[in-house]
């Protein structure tokens, strides 16, 4: 069985086929620049990456030239191969707790839950009205990133704020990266062969958030109302006193809107180093002795180990922590230095283990007092999974 994982962002589209049978990726790829200037596209198969520049002046365009391309190709014989399309879609409001086969309700909810992801809903809705423009008889499913966080508690997901704010505008938590983190859940539970663990999930990527999962089921997370709250990242503050906006605002003549962008592009890794928001340049600046990568990493630590430590308290008994995305899964330094705060907790990192980037492995020493897992994400094989399963029920 062929499935097609989809990721559409505001001017990207980002696609896995699957062969689900072995779970092997069979080509995939990426569309950038949709809609400006410069577009191109980037194709990995077999081995090979092939590039072209091309136009591309929506996602229909894209999603076209993306199915001429796996005939071309002959990844497949006919467009009926492809047995399934998963899309990935940012904001599923508090409506949907899990995935669902794509109707013309689902995608009116996904337009209008935009006010929350303005920048990605509006893409999804775009990009999968185009893959039914082409295969009309191919059923789709949705994969919702906040799903996940449905099963936060409302004692967790309400803002201490007028509850009036909750009613009238759906101001709560919703979180984010549900699909990496239920991938996580998935994997550690497969690879310890057991489904009632605690874990908390740590995805340390440009975009950060750190989750509680109990069961299998998500507890709490650090993302909140918006990708904006939780740990410190790339570019991104985490959490702020909110009197700070206002504050500068009136300081620099700005709006609030420029403000949340210094606060969403301009903060984080990048806020601070005055360098990048790239983690692997802060680590270059460090062994060089800049004195602001050095602050800039130790307020990263700060920041995941305050909610690793609020979450270990949450879940009673932590069975794993969990790491992964670009910073988890590689960076054997930032591991270190969180788990080295943890020491009071009598959880310890094996040195050697720790050696290790990219793949599944323990990292944590015999002696600790909880397991501790690199588990790299496959948010791409959660969607087809999905997608799979929705499509056979
Ligand atoms: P996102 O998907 O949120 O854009 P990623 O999961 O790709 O982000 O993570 C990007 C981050 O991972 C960057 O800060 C990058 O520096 C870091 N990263 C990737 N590879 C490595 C590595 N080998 N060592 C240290 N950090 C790495």
């Amino acid at each position: 069985m062929k499935i097609m994982s989809i990721n559409a962002g505001s001017s990207s589209l980002k696609f896995s086929l699957f062969d689900m049978t072995t779970e092997e990726v069979l080509i995939s790829g990426l569309f950038e620049r949709i809609g400006i200037e410069a577009s191109c596209y980037t194709l990995k198969y077999k081995g090979d990456k092939i590039k072209v520049e091309t136009d591309l002046p929506d996602h229909s365009v894209a999603v076209k030239i993306l199915l001429e391309k796996l005939i071309e190709l002959e990844v497949i014989s006919t467009l009926e191969e492809i047995e399934g399309v998963g899309h990935r879609i940012v904001h599923g409001g508090d409506k949907y707790t899990e995935s669902v086969m794509v109707t013309d309700e689902v995608v009116d909810d996904i337009i209008r839950f935009s006010d929350f992801a303005p920048l990605h809903n509006p893409a999804h809705a775009i990009c999968i009205k185009a893959f039914r423009e082409v295969l009309p008889k191919t059923p789709m499913v949705v994969v919702f990133d906040t799903a996940f966080h449905q099963t936060i508690e409302k004692s967790r997901f309400l803002y201490p704020v007028p509850y009036s704010w909750y009613e009238n505008y759906h101001v709560r938590k919703y979180g984010a990266h549900g699909t990496s983190h239920r991938y996580i859940a998935t994997k550690v539970a497969e690879e310890l062969g057991r489904d009632d663990l605690s874990i908390i999930s740590c995805h340390l990527g440009n975009g950060g958030s750190i989750t509680a999962i109990k069961n299998g089921k998500c507890v709490d997370t650090s993302m909140g109302f918006t990708p904006h709250a939780g740990i410190m990242m790339g570019t991104r503050s985490g959490d702020i006193d909110v009197s700070i906006v206002p504050y500068v605002m009136e300081k620099e003549g700005k709006s609030a809107s420029e403000i949340m962008n210094d606060l969403n592009k301009k903060s984080g890794f990048l806020g601070i180093s005055e360098l990048s928001s790239d983690s692997r340049d802060i680590e270059d600046g460090i062994k060089e002795g800049n004195e602001k990568c050095i602050l800039a990493e130790e307020m990263f630590v700060n920041s995941v180990v305050k909610y690793i430590a609020q979450y270990y308290v949450l879940l009673g008994k932590v069975d794993a922590i969990c790491f992964t995305a670009g910073i988890g899964e590689n960076s054997v330094d930032a591991r270190l230095e969180i788990v080295e705060k943890l020491a009071c907790l009598g959880i310890k990192l094996d040195i050697e283990k720790n050696n290790v980037r990219g793949k599944f492995a323990k990292i944590s020493s015999d002696d600790s007092t909880v397991e501790m897992y690199v588990v790299p994400t496959n948010e791409e094989l959660m969607i087809a999974k999905d997608t799979m399963d929705i499509i056979n029920k």
